[in-house]
């Protein structure tokens, strides 16, 4: 977290879950009107404590402190048009805190710097943006990563005004969703309220918010787009008893995110419902392991199975994806220890078959189960009696959108060029 106290910018972060770093003690010391906060899962390369964030550069006074969801994918080229040397950035976000920060010493204003430097970037960002008496919250011209504004108080006397990556956040507050901040836009708090600028324009006709927010990563009591992500959810698990039939005993999803498809698929199937797997609530999400050895002793670590719910029966498995097959493989094989007579695994979305350039830890297609694969050796190599997964078409009906959303690890269609280096560029040009 980063606060501004009406003198001074005070940062403190560390690795862990939050309610690890922030105690009440710590609490404490952070005071002031202006407060940013950020979580961020370990990518490759950046598990260690300087690339938590929020990011503090000294430029201006008091300086600046950012937080950024998401990654951009032209680092190198902006780096070297910067002057910067290779391997001198822990990480993107430090990078546009550098960037900004070039701007700043040189005499621009924060907002200056960033009407000239946001331009530059490609990739995903939804940024905050913490300087003396104001916090900026600014997203991508994509929109790939979402990011609302919420209010305290009443629309005639409001008290407060809160930016945040999801709507939940704003619940806990006891503020009221106010609305979606728009790709390309950025949304500046003050005391005296909130302005907006369109920074820069719609990168697309429809915004391109992570299709995977819907699946995965958003809370279920979160609303993207007008919808709720748990409604959709359960849609998806509808879709996806109505794309094949199996005879089974019960419907499980796999805790968290798999548990509304679950439920939707054992509606629209007639199968009933129930839970095989309990989950450690002090254990946090599996792909906080950053490597694969530790993310399957992670799964036994997480899930417990049931075993009186699942003895003898078989069982459809409702799970949100597949990316590499470790989780979901040692999940099946537990399973099957726990003395389930058959394994049908249902997943709600996609092969996921490409890699993600915009914030997601998948950088190789190689790491992809499902890219080099046919469905059945993904089958055979999970361990299942059968799988399927939810058709695109059928995601997008269960979110109820046409295009308005990035898939590209599932379709190959990158709504950006992909990772721009140097030598791709001819010299950086
Ligand atoms: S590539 Fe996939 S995970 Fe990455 S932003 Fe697009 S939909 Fe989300």
């Amino acid at each position: 977290m980063a606060t501004y106290d009406g003198e001074s910018i005070t940062v403190v972060k560390d690795n862990g879950l939050v309610f690890s770093v922030f105690d009440e003690r710590t609490l404490m010391t952070l005071r002031g009107a202006f407060a940013i906060g950020h979580t961020r899962y370990s990518t490759s390369g950046s598990a260690n404590w300087t690339a938590a964030q929020p990011v503090y550069r000294e430029a201006g006074s008091p300086g600046f402190a950012l937080g950024h969801n998401g990654n951009l994918t032209n680092t190198d080229v902006l780096a070297a048009e910067a002057g910067i040397l290779p391997g001198m950035m822990l990480s993107d976000s430090d990078l546009v805190a550098e960037l900004l920060s070039m701007k700043v010493d040189a005499g621009a204003t924060l907002t200056d710097a960033l009407t000239r430097v946001l331009p530059t970037l490609e990739g995903a960002y939804s940024l905050v943006v913490l300087e003396a008496n104001a916090i900026h919250g600014i997203r991508d011209p994509f929109g790939f990563r979402p990011l609302c504004l919420g209010r305290l108080g009443t629309e005639d006397a409001p008290e407060g005004w809160v930016i945040a990556s999801e709507t939940p956040a704003l619940d806990v507050m006891g503020a009221s969703f106010v609305r979606e901040v728009l790709p390309g836009e950025m949304v500046t708090l003050t005391e005296t309220g909130v302005t907006s600028m369109q920074l820069l324009p719609p990168a697309a006709p429809v915004e391109k918010l992570c299709i995977f927010e819907f699946v995965y990563f958003a809370r279920p009591d979160s609303y993207l787009m007008g919808h709720q992500v748990h409604t959709a959810r359960r849609r998806m698990g509808e879709r996806l008893a109505s794309q094949s039939r199996v005879e089974a005993d019960l419907v499980m999803g796999v805790p968290d995110s798999g548990i509304p498809a679950a439920e939707g698929y054992a509606a629209a199937s007639g199968i009933e419902f129930g839970f095989g797997l309990v989950k450690n609530r002090y254990i946090g999400r599996t792909f906080i392991a950053p490597d694969q050895a530790a993310r399957a002793t992670a799964v036994r670590r997480k899930l417990n199975p049931l075993r009186e719910n699942i003895q003898g029966k078989r069982l459809i498995v409702v799970d949100d994806s597949i990316v590499r097959g470790t989780t979901t493989r040692a999940l099946v094989a537990m399973l099957r220890d726990a003395g389930a007579a058959e394994v049908h695994l249902r997943i709600s979305s996609p092969p996921f078959m490409w890699p993600c350039y915009y914030g997601i830890d998948t950088p190789n297609r190689n790491e992809l189960l499902a890219a080099t694969r046919t469905l059945d050796e993904v089958r055979d190599y999970i361990g299942c009696d059968s799988l399927e997964y939810i058709t695109i078409e059928n995601l997008r009906a269960a979110i109820e959108i046409d295009d308005e959303c990035c898939d590209a690890c599932l379709t190959g269609n990158y709504p950006t060029s992909t990772p721009v280096t140097i030598a791709a560029r001819g010299g950086g040009q």
